[in-house]
């Protein structure tokens, strides 16, 4: 089938990345008796954990479960539909938007939302990717609970591995700094570290050894093997989606896509949520931001009427 076969009406708001964020905006649009199509992926960054924290009413519910429930909820609403799909073009300025997608949809809309979420870029130690979201982690108020009083890595160098520390001492005193070759930390943070008693290793780290993603040791380059349980990792990231920047939508300088109070971008029509948004990455946040989008679009389609 043609992509030109398969246009639809216009819609009030395409929604692109139908996760957290996506589907908080979707749930408040449908709300606000919009026409809203969701268009998503199916690859939310949390997608290898086993269980999310810290989210009231969802506290240690898998990740999956939490999506599902919301897009059965959203989808109650009947001007909303969703699509496992990936948009892969867009074109067009506000109120008159077409977006293509790989599955050769082409459709128009007033509005858009990108909730695409971030990309994780993980490095090439070996055992990181089956580890990642599991024993190696991102955040302490996600998994630090499950971790507390057990021995932790901080896979990090400098002041973010010394800011990390002094936050990671509240759930763990058992602490050890990998800075993966050559230490930054500085004079006075290596005294306060001694001082606390955490461990600075500078021997480069060689591979994450676990059993079905659970950390057991780090084996070092020089063949010491120390145990851990848990390693706090802030690995790079990119954008998931690469389509605002084509649209022109500024970025942030530690890139994330720039957002006013309504989750606006800096193109007219074209709004963010989410993680792509923001370096808070929390479910909670993110729903919180899509519905701000929802209620921001909602404002903006009446203002142009
Ligand atoms: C390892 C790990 C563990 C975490 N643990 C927790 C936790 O315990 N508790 C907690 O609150 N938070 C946790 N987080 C953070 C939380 O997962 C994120 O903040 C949240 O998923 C962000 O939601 P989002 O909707 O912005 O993006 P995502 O959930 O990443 O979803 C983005 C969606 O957009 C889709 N998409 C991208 N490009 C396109 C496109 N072109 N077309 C269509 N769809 C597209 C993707 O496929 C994906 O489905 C964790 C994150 C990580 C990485």
């Amino acid at each position: 089938m043609t992509a030109k076969a398969q246009l639809q009406p216009k819609f009030d708001v395409v929604i692109i990345g139908g996760s957290y964020a996506g589907l908080s905006a979707g749930l408040a649009l449908g709300r606000a008796i919009r026409n809203v199509l969701i268009l998503d992926s199916g690859r939310p960054c949390n997608r290898h954990m086993p269980h999310s924290h810290n989210f009231l009413t969802q506290d240690g519910s898998t990740p999956a479960a939490i999506a599902a429930q919301a897009k059965e909820q959203v989808l109650a609403y009947p001007t909303v539909q969703f699509r496992a799909d990936a948009a892969t073009r867009v074109e067009g300025k506000d109120d008159s938007f077409t977006v293509t997608t790989a599955g050769g949809l082409v459709v128009r809309s007033r509005k858009l939302l990108f909730a695409t979420g971030v990309r994780d870029l993980l490095p090439a130690v070996r055992g990181f990717t089956e580890c990642w979201g599991i024993s190696v982690i991102h955040c302490p108020y996600c998994h630090g609970y499950e971790y507390r009083s057990q021995a932790t890595g901080i896979l990090l160098n400098g002041t973010m591995a010394f800011e990390q520390a002094r936050l990671l001492r509240n759930w763990t005193r058992e602490l050890t700094i990998f800075t993966n070759g050559e230490s930054t930390l500085d004079a006075e943070q290596r005294q306060q570290l001694a001082d606390w008693q955490v461990s600075v290793v500078e021997t480069p780290v060689q591979e994450l050894a676990h059993r079905n993603g659970y950390l057991t040791h780090v084996a070092l380059s020089d063949g010491q093997q120390l145990p851990l349980t848990a390693l706090y990792a802030r690995p790079p990231f990119e954008q998931h989606c690469p389509l605002p920047q084509a649209l022109g939508c500024l970025h942030t300088e530690a890139g994330y896509l720039q957002v006013d109070e309504t989750q606006q971008t800096s193109q007219p029509g074209i709004y963010a949520a989410g993680d792509a948004t923001t370096p808070r990455r929390a479910v909670t946040i993110a729903v919180t931001a899509g519905t701000l989008a929802g209620i921001g679009i909602n404002h903006d389609l009446l203002a142009s009427l």
